[in-house]
């Protein structure tokens, strides 16, 4: 067989993932007892007791789950207050955005994203053989919208990763209102985050996606939903694997739901660590910008991420986002005992470059 020609022509042009490394490794390769992991902006107080509860009680592995569950979507609709008409659940924003993908694009379509910005975007777009429309961004991160895009999807990821920072309303109006095609607005960081995207759900053309993953510490669950219309999710139904998400991922989220106050209580927590972790790094002289997820992006040099290793705290290096350059750097906020050291390490190599 020849199995280059078998494959797809557009995997050529796509790059493999490359997970950071994990703690097991780190401290193994550098005889280290103790290793902190900021690299995937999870959220390191773990999801609410009851949600685990809800996830261990379930029994019955033999059955396949419900495709589209209504508790689950009772509870996202007195969430977010947006009707179940409009709700989708999947395994995932990755999940999602897999099946928006498969419903509008067609090879030599074009896609709108802004560098740098979520990696997965560019590889989706990749895969299905989309030309690459690029949004600019000023100095402060925010897209610039000097021509509308005329691409079939356009996404934009607020509070944006690897940046931070939240979009601009009146630059997501003029986005929705001006193009021909589809925006798809990534909400994965909003529960961190001062403000929301959420009024632009009225729209015929937008679907807004949130997860399980971050703030409400269901990452391995792979467990999101999104709001989209009702001639979307229609389409959708059709794409979507048969059974997106498994019973214990559903009843672990419906029990987050109903325990916010928890999920509340670490936002707090991780949103106040996120506010000295940015002014100790800029008093350490770090270019460090302002963020309004669980995350901070930093601009330092080059070696950073490896001495950070050496030391016991892996962070991830941004360099190979399209759109950054080396020496980019994105650290998640941990539990206040992970960013003490953190920013202990941090200091010992930034103190360095002074
Ligand atoms: N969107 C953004 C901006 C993300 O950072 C991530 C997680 N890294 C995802 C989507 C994927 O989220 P999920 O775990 O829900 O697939």
């Amino acid at each position: 067989m020849n199995e280059k020609a078998a494959v797809r022509e557009s995997l050529s042009r796509v790059k493999e993932y490359i997970p950071g490394k994990d703690i097991e490794y780190v401290k193994k390769r550098y005889g280290l007892d103790r290793v902190v992991k900021l690299a995937s902006n999870e959220n390191l107080y773990g999801a609410s007791p009851k949600a685990i509860d809800a996830f261990k009680d379930f029994k019955d592995l033999h059955l396949y789950p419900p495709p589209q569950p209504e508790e689950l979507i009772e509870r996202i609709s007195k969430y977010t207050g947006v009707e179940e008409s409009k709700i989708v659940i999947g395994s995932g924003i990755d999940g999602i955005l897999e099946g928006i993908f498969n419903i509008f694009l067609e090879k030599g379509d074009s896609v709108s994203i802004s560098p740098p910005t979520f990696p997965y975007y560019i590889t989706l777009a990749t895969i299905h053989d989309a030309k690459i429309e690029r949004l600019e961004r000023d100095e402060s991160f925010n897209i610039k919208v000097s021509n509308s895009p005329k691409s079939k999807i356009t996404l934009i990821c607020s509070p944006n990763n690897p940046t931070g920072n939240l979009e601009r309303g009146e630059t997501v109006r003029e986005i929705v209102e001006e193009s021909q095609g589809i925006i798809f607005i990534d909400e994965a960081y909003v529960e961190f985050s001062s403000s929301d995207l959420l009024e632009f759900t009225e729209y015929e053309n937008v679907i807004l996606a949130r997860t399980f993953s971050k703030a409400f510490g269901l990452a391995n669950l792979r467990i999101g939903y999104a709001i989209m219309p009702e001639w979307v999710k229609k389409e959708y139904l059709k794409v979507t694997t048969p059974f997106p998400v498994s019973t214990p991922a559903i009843k672990a989220a419906c029990a987050a739901l109903d325990d916010l106050e928890y999920m509340k209580s670490t936002v707090e927590r991780i949103k106040r660590d996120r506010e000295r972790v940015f002014k100790e790094l800029l008093n350490f002289g770090a270019e460090v910008y302002p963020s309004e997820a669980n995350f901070l992006f930093m601009r330092v040099t080059p070696s950073f991420c490896d001495e950070m290793m050496k030391r016991g705290v892996i962070v991830r290096d941004c360099s190979s986002f399209v759109g950054c350059r080396k020496g980019d750097v994105r650290v998640s906020i941990g539990r206040t005992a992970d960013n003490e050291y953190f920013l202990e390490k941090a200091k010992e190599i930034l103190g360095q470059d002074r």
